[in-house]
């Protein structure tokens, strides 16, 4: 029987992401024959905190923002999972975050729980002295809940290795000593490591190469088409053309860009820094990020926020293979239309695992002050990513089942047994 709180406590919007993560679990738990108390327990985080951030402004004024830091489950390890900086940041979303890097690390078998936190701000029209004050006092807010062996904060979408560095000196000005292991995804002169930075995307790429070879598709100039063109856009683009994959189209929040003959991620990039946009590169068509989605190409990779591919432009969708390069992009219906179209999905909790595996190594770095070479890392961010595709692959083909729901089975029921282990369900 549930407490009429927890009912009030879970009933998410209609169409938000945490109603999408719940329904995943839903048919998860279906094919696995999920006890149902460890089906109730995992609807829920185990821990949600919510802080207010007085912030002096740049122009004197103190500002207070909101903040979460929500731990969804830890019965793998420690909860792990980024931070992000957002105005359309809510406690739902996080909730929903926190679930996937559940399953996300569980996907990778990383010894982690998963968790994720997030301030409702707008870092583009914040100062670095700003965002650097807003950073240390969301730290010492979050400071009990957090640590190296307890929840180890990353980046996420509008933060990176210098959030990170101000995470870590807080905090270890808290505890009177250096502690390196608080955080990953550092910068590289302070505990960070060489390649975290390229992770995600390097994961993401990984994952095109291994999905052509499923489809049977060329990999070597396979088109591809990237939504979104922060870190996990632009690096997926770089290692993909490096290793020999065509881009032929990218886009930012402000429009994207299209290019028949293909796209020099480089200089797409260098013209974002420099123009604040994509759009207007030398040499290309300017297109919609809803024309990005619908467009002719053999790979859509959508590598921003949650929820773009949707009902209402799945069936248009022309990709032989999406792989996630975001976290929750697509919603269940549009699954359903994908599945139905024979449009190959390779999930966000697999696509995206590439920077929280990277950043296991980060830590296991820092708890045991070695050092791997750059070498080393891609090596073995390979293998955990080639091994995780093999054995989501295997097990779609046996449950006859999309790689979504594969995914979610083999992580629902990674966290499950282990939640048995420590006594948990009749
Ligand atoms: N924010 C990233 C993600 O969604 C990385 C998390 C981490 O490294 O802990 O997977």
């Amino acid at each position: 029987m549930i407490e009429p709180s927890i009912v009030k406590e879970i009933i998410p919007l209609n169409g938000s992401p945490l109603e999408n993560a719940l329904k995943q679990l839903e048919i998860a738990a279906e094919i696995l024959k999920l006890n149902p108390e460890i089906h109730e327990r995992l609807k829920y985080p185990e821990r949600s905190l919510t802080v207010s951030i007085p912030v002096k402004m740049d122009n004197g004024q103190v500002k207070t923002f909101i903040g979460y830091r929500v731990q969804h489950n830890s019965a793998r390890g420690p909860y792990k999972g980024g931070i992000r900086y957002h105005p359309d940041v809510t406690l739902e979303e996080v909730k929903a975050l926190a679930m996937w890097m559940t399953w996300k690390c569980a996907v990778v078998d990383i010894p982690y729980g998963g968790a994720k936190g997030g301030v409702i701000c707008n870092p583009k029209e914040m100062s670095l002295s700003e965002k650097e004050r807003l950073t240390r006092r969301y730290t010492i807010a979050i400071a009990p809940i957090i640590g190296p062996y307890q929840d180890i904060p990353a980046p996420d979408v509008y933060t990176d290795a210098q959030t990170m560095a101000w995470i870590m000196d807080t905090y270890s000005q808290l505890k009177g000593y250096r502690e390196p292991g608080v955080v990953t995804g550092k910068p590289v002169n302070c505990g960070g490591l060489l390649g975290r930075e390229q992770s995600t995307g390097r994961g993401v790429a990984l994952c095109v190469r291994e999905a052509t070879k499923v489809l049977g598709i060329k990999f070597k100039n396979a088109t591809v088409a990237i939504q979104g063109y922060g870190n996990v856009g632009v690096y997926a683009a770089l290692i993909l053309k490096e290793m020999g994959a065509k881009i032929i189209a990218v886009s930012d929040s402000k429009g994207g860009i299209y290019s028949k003959s293909g796209i020099d991620p480089k200089a797409a990039l260098s013209h974002k820094q420099k123009t604040g946009s994509v759009v207007g590169l030398a040499g290309c068509e300017t297109i919609s990020n809803e024309e990005l989605l619908t467009i002719e190409c053999d790979i859509l990779i959508p590598a921003a926020l949650e929820n773009v591919i949707t009902k209402s432009n799945a069936s248009n969708i022309k990709a032989k293979a999406i792989v996630e390069g975001a976290n929750g992009p697509t919603t269940t219906e549009a699954d359903e239309i994908l599945n139905a179209n024979k449009v190959l999905v390779v999930p966000d909790i697999l696509a995206n695992a590439g920077g929280v595996t990277v950043s296991y190594f980060e830590w296991i770095q820092n708890l045991t002050r070695e050092s791997w070479s750059e070498e080393t890392v891609n090596k073995k961010l390979e293998e955990k990513i080639v091994n995780a595709f093999y054995q989501v692959y295997k097990w779609s083909q046996e449950l006859k089942r999309p790689m979504r729901l594969a995914a979610l089975a083999l992580a629902v029921n990674r966290v499950a047994e282990a939640m048995k282990m420590f006594g948990f369900g009749s």
